[in-house]
Order: structure tokens, then sequence, then C-alpha cells
């Protein structure tokens, strides 16, 4: 099933833990809305795939997975993603850029050692962003990193 031009319900509902994960029809409309207010308009800004490392969690596999309790994964409003040759600084900086930010809870880069990737949770607006350490801890950079990843995200963009 197709949730919007990119992006099928099928790079959401992987589990390497042979748990069922099957969204509701509440969670299938989150996760719609999350591709097409957040990984849309964030895949046109990148010009290149947006790779889906763990999307939809039902609560099964959240406890599987060690995922927080209160994971915005369970309710499709959350998805881990990369995109080839961008770091997670790049990554976060064109969420940022691209991403209408009323629409956006939360935005963490992750360290490579720590996955590499980036959460993008949608929400209403609160846009929290915050970067996760070698050493696990989660930090929230000040705004003029912030504005370096952008600007990382913009050079790469560019070709530069
Ligand atoms: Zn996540």
């Amino acid at each position: 099933m197709r949730l919007s031009q990119h992006f099928r319900l099928s790079e959401f509902t992987r589990t390497g833990t042979g748990l069922p994960n099957q969204p509701t029809d509440e969670h299938r409309l989150s996760l719609r809305a999350l591709c097409v207010d957040v990984l849309e308009p964030l895949r046109a800004y990148v010009g290149a795939p947006v790779r889906v490392t763990s999307g939809y969690r039902s609560q099964t596999v959240n406890e599987a997975v060690g995922g927080s309790a209160t994971s915005q994964h369970c309710c499709g409003d959350a998805a881990d993603i990369k995109v080839s040759g961008w770091s997670a600084e790049e990554l976060a900086g064109a969420v940022i850029d691209s991403v209408n930010n009323s629409r956006l809870h939360q935005v963490i880069a992750y360290h490579p050692t720590r996955g590499g990737h980036v959460h993008v949770g949608r929400g209403n607006g609160r846009c929290q962003v915050l970067y996760r350490a070698a050493n696990g801890a989660y930090q929230a950079p000040p705004p003029e990193q912030v504005a370096d990843w952008v600007d990382a995200a913009r050079r790469r963009r560019a070709g530069a």
C-alpha cells in the first residue's frame, strides 16, 4: 500500500523481531500524514531516496526493541531515517530547512556510533531539536549549532 508518492507502508512496518507489526487504521492515517507533511518535503529537498530504518512499532515490537514507553513510533508519528551520503547533522538540518516547523515535534540527530540516523517526529510545532552523543546522552544543541546543520544541508544540497 502506498502512503504517499515515494513511500509505501511496507517500509514502515518492517521489523527484525518477527513480531506482529500492523498499524491500526488510525495509526496508518498518522503514517500517511508523516509522509505527506514531513518525508515528502524532505525527499524533494535532498533529491534522493529517504530510507526508513525504523518506522511503525506495535507495542510488542516496541517492548522487544527497548523503545520508550511513550515512543511516537507506536502511533505512526515518527520515523528513523537515513539518506545515502548525508551525515545525521546534515540530514537534521535538511529536515529543519525543508519541513514546515509547525509540523514537527522532535528532530534528533544520532552520533555514528548510535546509528548515525535522524529521528523525526510529526507534531504540534514543539520542534525540539536534540543530538544523541556517542556516550548516549541527549543534548540540546545551541541555536548556532542548529544553524550550522542547516548551512551544511544547504551546501550538501548545492553539491558543494
Ligand atoms: Zn526514533
